[in-house]
């Protein structure tokens, strides 16, 4: 199993799950790689719990919120491995602050709610709120692991 499959494999899923469909070839692609790759299987079955905690505390994200905020992530994710910064560490990060932010969502989206109706806060200002917490720490995250490749290209050039 080669790297560049679960690259593939991951950018399928998601993909499945933004646009809600994918072509038959991809389709059956996919089923066979999560058959035979644990790994990817694995991210699979996290992300899909995630999702299915997230509906099961019957919440009301805003529409389309949820992708677009992973979709950013991965645009992230993806400019930086185009500038030949590897990958294995900002999947991994991408992956685990996408289910954090998943699974942690229901109780932030409550506390600023919570927060909004105390303040007499427009809806528009603590919506703002949980989507900013929910993604800047994401974006930190990419940027960390930047900046400390940053580092290490530097030390190699001296
Ligand atoms: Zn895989």
């Amino acid at each position: 199993m080669t790297e560049a499959a679960h690259a593939r494999a991951g950018r399928l899923m998601d993909e499945e799950r933004i646009e809600g469909i994918l072509s038959d070839a991809d389709h059956a692609w996919l089923a066979e790689h999560l058959r035979d790759c644990e790994q990817c299987s694995h991210v699979a079955g996290e992300t899909n719990r995630a999702l299915a905690s997230l509906r099961s505390v019957g919440l009301e994200v805003p529409r389309g919120l949820a992708s677009r905020t992973q979709l950013r992530v991965r645009l992230r994710a993806d400019a930086l491995r185009e500038r030949g910064i590897g990958n294995k560490l900002l999947w991994a990060v991408s992956g685990v602050s996408w289910v954090a932010g998943v699974a942690s969502a229901p109780w932030v989206w409550r506390g600023f709610a919570w927060m909004g109706e105390r303040t007499g806060m427009p809806k528009t200002l603590w919506e703002m709120g949980f989507v900013l917490w929910w993604a800047i720490p994401a974006l930190f995250a990419a940027g960390a692991v930047l900046a400390d490749r940053r580092r290490g290209f530097g030390q190699e050039l001296d």
